[in-house]
């Protein structure tokens, strides 16, 4: 037969497709091991029901050769082979898919599921090979057929022998260049991973003769050994995935390995998520929640998202769309026959399948974090300290919209309790009076806890929540209330615990005390908004309060990320009418008016150091320390 051109149109698609469609050249094996595959499939289905086949399943299998001389690899299978005009329709016209043709010959409702359905898959064989030959017998006919092609020129099909039905892909590899060593595809090892990782699920034996060496009796000299080598047929797949077994037969144990060896974690998971789901969409999943954050999960290095498989063959490795960004940190493995693919397998529409298994996989894991809160307590603490910063990144960004998801997830340090408890917990244990819900923000819980209006929360008997990581902030202006009950800082200026008739009292003080805030705010001038007298100081002669526009963890956060215009919070000092130092600063008014103003300056630098704020100028500070003990 003369040589053929391929279709023009099949020519640029073909050029298109070796540089473009397919980032990695490897996948090659992955889609002739997936038409094989499919083949047999084809013959298995009419085995079924025509007994001439003589066929079961145990015969059927795909098998890998090796020709490091003549630089060949073989991809071979007992499927149900192609003629010569197949061979002409299938392999001459690219986008022309048999197996599509196939699915329309059955019907709708047929059983067989057929991993390709737009032909572009075979090409991949020109990425890595100069020359595809493809020698094929098809089920129930006699003869064979020798299609020939380099690529470039267009192929050829030749009559020839073959055993029995069946097709061989026989890839001579390109020359080694600089960027790519196509030699490594001819490597037992390279072979054996690149099974594992894309097609380690197809149900059928994927083998590979190896060469082994074994010790024998020397046949001359029976006291010594000598080698030799011989040949032996290796199952590289493991061909029924752990997601697709019953999940009363999968046994803890399995899935620490599966995930462990897949993974590369050195730890078990926290929570191990089996999932089989049909109906609008059919699926198994597999997900889990490792125990540890991977050392560059907070950077963005790290690639999130599942591995997706189409029935059985990996089709991504990180797909994003399955997963919302704030748990993004769940691995595992999504199996679906749902997803219509396009042009190739690299190339997924965002199908509204993929969306519906999105929304599902969502809420599980959701469910299952809420249950392993409920049941296991030190496990989601486990989990909390690896990946609680995450969740509070979901529920503080995209402005809020995922807060009511989140919300019930949170853990948070009880000042009281002295231990991580949720929102409910918080509001279940306050009492009629108490009004909101108190938290301090803050650097470091030890620090947080001698904070004057910190100590007079807790001295009524009420908790406080202690936020101690900056995005803390941000979800409690998001969250506002749990239960109807509002979040209030415990450096608000009204915290709600006083009566009426304290409140009343207190303001009849500042009326007599009048002279001595307004001393103390001509002497501060611009510094502080306002002086007054503190409602909640306890024993602490001062504080220093925002007053309300930022808080001061807001001013710390903005000062480290933009410094060079980072605002301020509004400062407002506090004294306390009942501490010696504010008599004795009534006193030296009367007396040494220059020693009062120096006692102005010391206690507004003393509300700074309490609130953990810098102190405007450290040396001016200290001479005035020295000046006073002088
Ligand atoms: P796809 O597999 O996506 O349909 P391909 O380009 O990979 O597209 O293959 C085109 C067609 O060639 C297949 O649909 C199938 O009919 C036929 N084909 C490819 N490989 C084989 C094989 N090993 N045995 C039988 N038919 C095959």
């Amino acid at each position: 037969m003369a040589k053929k051109q391929f279709q023009a149109e099949s020519q640029r698609l073909l050029d298109l497709m070796i540089n473009s469609i397919y980032t990695h050249k490897e996948i090659f094996l992955r889609e002739l091991i997936s038409n094989a595959s499919d083949a047999i499939d084809k013959l298995a289905y009419r085995a079924l029901t025509d007994d001439q086949v003589g066929l079961s399943r145990e015969d059927f299998a795909i098998t890998l050769r090796v020709d490091k001389e003549h630089r060949t690899l073989t991809v071979s299978d007992n499927g149900i082979g192609m003629t010569a005009g197949e061979m002409e329709q299938n392999l001459g016209t690219i986008a022309r898919s048999g197996s599509l043709q196939f699915k329309k010959e059955l019907g709708e409702q047929s059983e067989v599921d057929i991993i390709g359905q737009f032909g572009v898959g075979f090409y991949a064989a020109f990425m890595v090979a100069d020359n595809v030959s493809v020698l094929s017998r098809k089920y129930g006919e006699e003869g064979a057929n020798l299609w020939q092609s380099d690529g470039a020129d267009g192929y050829e099909i030749t009559p020839c022998e073959r055993d029995a039905a069946g097709t061989d892909v026989i890839l001579h590899l390109k020359d080694d260049s600089e960027d790519e060593k196509y030699s490594d595809y001819l490597e037992e090892y390279t072979l054996r991973n690149l099974v594992r990782k894309y097609s380690d699920y197809i149900r059928y034996p994927i083998q590979m003769e190896v060469t082994r060496t074994r010790e024998v009796e020397d046949p001359e000299d029976k006291e010594k050994k000598t080698t030799e080598e011989y040949q032996q047929l290796d199952t590289l797949n493991s061909m029924v995935p752990l997601w697709q077994r019953p999940k009363n037969e999968v046994t803890q144990e399995e899935y620490d390995r599966f995930y462990q060896e897949k993974f590369y974690d050195f730890e078990k998971p926290v929570l191990t998520l089996h999932l089989a789901a049909e109906g609008a969409v059919s699926f198994h999943a597999l997900l889990f929640v490792p125990a540890k954050a991977p050392y560059d999960y907070y950077t963005k290095d790290y690639q999130g998202g599942l591995q997706l498989y189409s029935s059985g063959v990996m089709i991504m490795e990180h797909c994003g769309d399955l997963l919302p960004d704030y748990f993004r940190f769940v691995r595992g493995v999504v199996d679906t026959q749902d997803l219509s693919l396009n042009i190739s397998r690299e190339m997924l529409q965002h199908t509204r399948s993929l969306k519906l298994i999105a929304a599902n996989l969502q809420k599980r894991i959701r469910a299952e974090l809420l249950k392993l809160l409920e049941n296991d307590r030190e496990k989601y603490e486990t989990f909390w300290s690896a990946f609680g910063l995450q969740l509070k990144y979901g529920l503080a960004g995209d402005f809020g919209a995922n807060k009511e998801t989140l919300r019930d997830l949170m853990i948070f340090w009880s000042a009281k309790e002295n231990k991580y408890i949720t929102l409910n917990e918080y509001v279940a244990a306050m009492g009629e009076e108490q009004k909101y819900i108190y938290y301090a923000t803050g650097e470091n819980r030890a620090h947080l806890a001698q904070l004057p209006q910190c100590r007079q929360v807790r001295d009524r008997g009420y908790d406080v929540l202690m936020l101690t990581d900056e995005v803390d902030e941000f979800v409690v202006q998001i969250l506002q209330n749990h239960q109807d009950k509002p979040f209030r800082s415990i450096t608000a200026e009204d915290l709600g615990l006083n009566t009426a008739d304290e409140d009343k009292a207190l303001e009849e003080t500042a009326e007599k005390c009048k002279p001595v805030l307004e001393f103390v705010k001509a002497q501060l001038g611009d510094r502080v908004k306002e002086v007054r007298l503190g409602k909640n100081l306890g024993d602490c002669a001062v504080s220093l309060v925002p007053d309300g526009s930022l808080s001061f963890e807001m001013e710390k956060y903005f000062a480290r990320v933009q410094p060079e215009n980072a605002p301020k919070a509004g400062r407002i000092l506090e004294l306390n009418p009942n501490h010696d130092v504010f008599a004795a600063l009534q006193v030296a008014m009367a007396k040494e008016p220059d020693k009062a103003i120096k006692y102005a300056e010391l206690l507004y630098d003393q509300a700074l150091l309490i609130a953990g704020l810098p102190l405007e100028d450290p040396s001016a500070y200290t001479t005035l320390v020295c000046s006073l003990m002088n």
